[in-house]
């Protein structure tokens, strides 16, 4: 089927919808076939098929926004979901310069309430916590709740949907902040989440934080693998503007971090209840200029970014030299799934000590940890999760027979 006899069949089943504004008048722009989940660990004798399924992104008429029309058969996958980065020194300090920098910027008081939906392992909702604030986090996965309480911050377990407001605790009231980071596109329902956020915001001081993977970098950069199952919706600052204006909201700033602090692809914006005090700043006015992605010509770019991939490990690997990945994360399983040369690839490294002894989904290469440097040596090491860079360079130098070369796999995307 090509894609418009795949929209007409899906229109015909009444399901191609933009579940941004209901708008039926989509076209796909990206298509992936045959992906996994980021982050389904499997064993290697698992015997359970794995999950693929092509990843189509629809560009929608009416508002601009990129989203998905389906919705994979999650199961309990995210009950599951033990993934997280906190352990990570540079996502603790983004972390804490997140909530430094709201509280200062816009003189939170002692005592404010944060909400944060996608609470995780309650890393972030600490670093409020540490200035003061009284937290609260939403969060699906069982084992991550009970890391949060663990550490002294209260978390309801659930999604984060329009009935979540009766969940909320009396004596919490309405919140100064409501939080989702690397969340919000996450969420099948978007418009119904910012309703919700609406609703459980203070109306005059409230403030809305969300963070999405840039859409104008993912292109830019020919980052596929940022392309995943797990997310429904893609945004530029100027899309996300609308869809926020939508619900009720101004957006106040796109620039709350400066990008070299902000983490990887990070498009970070901070927005508020329209009646409420504060002031759009520049870069929320600049937000209201469409950015002109050029959406028809980016299959191709995709296509090859991935043949660029597969051309540097394979002339590696025919030149005798031996390479590995680093980042078993999102980023290296989603890259390593489209490569035909993933095979090539020794293992791939990851500090994350959950993921080790698993293999990614469909490429099947080996998560090992970072010593396996060391004991099986490689003259190339591939780093998936390049936002990290620095750091995991660091820490790969400092293994004996640390390999030759260390390049950041958007250094290969380009070419
Ligand atoms: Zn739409």
């Amino acid at each position: 089927m090509n894609a418009d006899e795949e929209l007409r069949a899906l229109e015909g089943a009444g399901v191609a919808q933009c579940r941004v504004c209901g708008c039926n008048e989509l076209r796909r722009w990206v298509h992936l076939p045959q992906m996994p989940f980021t982050e389904e660990l499997r064993s290697a004798d698992d015997p359970n098929p794995v999950f693929l399924a092509d990843i189509d992104v629809y560009l929608c008429a009416g508002c601009g926004a990129s989203v998905t029309t389906h919705e994979p058969p999650f199961g309990d996958y995210y009950v599951d979901y033990h993934y997280t980065t906190s352990s990570s020194g540079l996502a603790s300090r983004f972390m804490d310069r997140l909530a430094e920098t709201l509280f200062h910027r816009f003189k939170l008081p002692p005592g404010c309430r944060v909400l944060e939906v996608g609470s995780g392992d309650g890393a972030q909702l600490q670093a409020f916590q540490r200035r003061g604030a009284v937290v609260l986090g939403f969060e699906p996965s069982a084992l991550l709740c009970r890391i949060s309480r663990t550490r002294g911050i209260p978390v309801i377990e659930g999604l984060f949907e329009a009935s979540s407001i009766s969940l909320l605790p009396a004596a919490f009231g309405r919140a100064d902040v409501v939080l989702m980071t690397y969340t919000f596109d996450h969420l099948p329902d978007p418009s119904g989440a910012l309703a919700a956020a609406h609703m459980s915001l203070h109306p005059n001081s409230g403030l809305l934080v969300l963070e999405v993977h840039d859409l104008a970098l993912i292109v830019r950069r020919r980052e596929y693998c940022l392309f995943e199952h797990e997310h429904f919706t893609y945004w530029t600052a100027n899309t996300l503007r609308k869809a926020l204006a939508r619900c009720g909201f101004k957006l106040l700033t796109t620039e709350l971090l400066p990008e070299q602090e902000r983490r990887g692809n990070s498009l970070l914006v901070v927005a508020a209840p329209m009646a409420a005090h504060y002031e759009p700043d520049q870069s929320a006015l600049d937000a209201e200029n469409p950015i002109e992605l050029r959406y028809d010509g980016f299959q191709h770019e995709l296509d090859k970014g991935i043949a660029a991939l597969d051309r540097f490990v394979e002339r590696e690997a025919a030149a005798g030299r031996k390479i590995a990945g680093y980042g078993g994360g999102g980023r290296g399983v989603m890259t390593m799934a489209a490569m035909r040369s993933a095979a090539l690839l020794s293992y791939v490294c990851d500090s994350n000590r959950g993921l080790h002894g698993t293999i990614a989904p469909k490429s099947n290469v080996p998560i090992v940890g970072i010593e396996m440097l060391a004991s099986h040596p490689v003259d190339t090491l591939l780093v998936f999760s390049y936002g990290y860079m620095d750091e995991i360079a660091a820490a790969v130098r400092a293994q004996p027979h640390a390999p030759a070369r260390i390049i950041s796999m958007l250094e290969v995307l380009g070419g």
